[in-house]
């Protein structure tokens, strides 16, 4: 079932029930519209609201419906807004107020003043804008007629954001291990992000996942090696010498997935120094599992596996990929200054520009057997990367815009999927602004939604962001991280 987006009009009793009904209509045809250009969630009308009772009520169904991930309110004609000082409070879902009208053009030569009380949203929804900018109410702010095609893709940015926020709020991820000793920036606040993010974060030690990828049966490891087969290009000793590895390998998918599903997680991490009985650090299975839209972290790290699951809910049904990412070396020149992006093993196949192949490499770290991953480059194309990081008394977010590229020259000797980037405005810009901001090296690389989908997520999620874009100079970036740490502290309750 697609997730639903309730649509909600104010008005009032004042004008009478014949101006009401041709609210209701106008209301309606307004939804049809929107529905029509949302491409991840349904959009349902709602009676007309008049009166603080049914918008107190209205808002506390939403808070209690599962289905309903968010809501978009409109002032048809003029709602005086104390009505709606109560609803608001109790609102815990995403917000978006939509200042739009009926009609597009004036009726120049007939317009008379039924016209212009039936037709007031450019007061009405200035009166509803006060409220909630008095209570403080995090929002979206769209205006603009619906037949604006930039109107509905706003929106729809909007709303994968919030089927991103509602993904989150009910995940569960599971650590296989600890963080990478002596690291730093995956270390963070599991508390405070069950309390702001409603995800839960709990270790398992990583035996407990090798007692269930040992008991995987031979039968449930041929499918998977069918299955492989279909799907990949694979390496010719992979089905000759290799075979036991690459049977090791569909075990401990089978094994991982098992393990995911009966504990109902959505994302997990390994620690490639924490193996326990593994025979191999998991590889073509975190692949696997993370194109099924999975969130991963590799080294214990949470926090961007977190960001991975949210991301890759945000894009579901896009047909455009998102994966886990590590800022890796550098191209400075001769030509454009570019990232290669990869990671040990764990890059998403759903980024892939060809059919990926399995391969089988030795990994000079983790002391285990060489481990079967999948090979190939990232589809070229605009994307975003974002990273999280806990600076003590919040989370931050940093995020830029990039462009991802073909390599220069193919990589016959580079064992693992990676990805090139151009980073906007310039790499040396992103680079300054990025360690400015002390964002991570792990993050999330998405080609599926855009910079302003992760913006009105922060929004939702109340959450600092730091985006690097075309715009960006390092000492305007500067100035926004030094005023948003006063911001972000004054804001805190005490
Ligand atoms: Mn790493």
């Amino acid at each position: 079932m697609k997730p639903q987006i309730w649509f909600l009009t104010g008005s009032q009793h004042l004008y009478g029930p014949e101006t009401l009904q041709q609210v209701a209509d106008q209301s309606a045809e307004i939804q049809r519209t929107l529905d029509a250009g949302l491409s991840g969630a349904d959009l349902v009308g709602k009676p007309v609201l008049t009166d603080s009772g049914a918008i107190k009520r209205l808002m506390q169904e939403a808070n209690a419906d599962q289905n309903c991930i968010g809501i978009i309110a409109w002032m048809h004609t003029f709602s005086p807004a104390k009505m709606w000082i109560g609803g608001l409070d109790a609102l815990r879902k995403p917000l978006l107020h939509l200042h739009t009208q009926h009609n597009a053009s004036l009726p120049w030569s007939t317009i008379d003043m039924d016209f212009m009380n039936l037709n007031q949203a450019a007061h009405g929804d200035r009166e509803f804008g006060f409220i909630q900018a008095r209570l403080g109410v995090p929002r979206k702010v769209v205006a603009g007629h619906v037949s604006d095609p930039n109107v509905i893709t706003r929106i729809d940015a909007w709303a994968r954001a919030a089927t991103g926020l509602q993904h989150l709020r009910g995940l569960r991820l599971a650590r296989f291990g600890d963080n990478m000793r002596d690291v730093a920036v995956t270390e963070g606040d599991k508390v405070e992000a069950e309390l702001r993010f409603g995800v839960s974060v709990n270790t398992y030690g990583v035996n407990d996942l090798v007692a269930v990828v040992d008991r995987v049966s031979d039968a449930e490891i041929d499918k998977l090696i069918a299955e492989y087969r279909d799907v990949f290009e694979i390496a010719p000793e992979l089905l000759g010498e290799r075979l036991e590895s690459f049977r090791y390998a569909a075990r401990i998918e089978a094994g991982l997935r098992q393990f995911l599903t009966e504990g109902e997680f959505g994302a997990f991490t390994t620690n490639f120094e924490d193996l326990g009985g593994l025979r191999q650090l998991p590889g073509l299975a975190v692949q696997r599992l993370m194109a099924d839209g999975y969130g991963f972290g590799g080294e214990g790290d949470w926090k961007t596996s977190v960001l991975v699951a949210t991301v890759k809910a945000m894009g579901a049904g896009t047909g455009r990929g998102t994966s886990f990412m590590e800022d890796y070396t550098y191209h400075f020149g001769p030509g454009e200054p570019k990232i290669l992006g990869a990671h040990m093993l764990e890059v998403c196949p759903s980024i892939a520009s060809a059919t990926p192949r399995a391969e089988i490499h030795p990994l000079g770290i983790g002391g285990r057997e060489d481990p079967v991953r999948l090979v190939f480059d990232a589809a070229p194309g605009p994307a975003v990367v974002m990273g999280m990081a806990d600076m003590g008394d919040r989370f931050r977010l940093v995020a830029n815009e990039i462009e991802v590229i073909p390599p220069d020259e193919p990589l016959p000797n580079l064992p693992v999927a990676r990805a090139v980037w151009k980073p906007a405005p310039s790499l040396s810009t992103s680079a300054e602004c990025w360690i400015t901001a002390g964002g991570p090296h792990h993050t999330v690389l998405t080609q599926a939604v855009g910079a302003e989908t992760l913006r009105d997520f922060a929004e939702m999620a109340q959450t600092e962001l730091l985006l690097i874009d075309e715009r960006t100079t390092p000492a305007d970036f500067s100035d926004r991280v030094r005023w948003n740490q006063a911001y972000h502290r004054l804001a805190r309750p005490l």
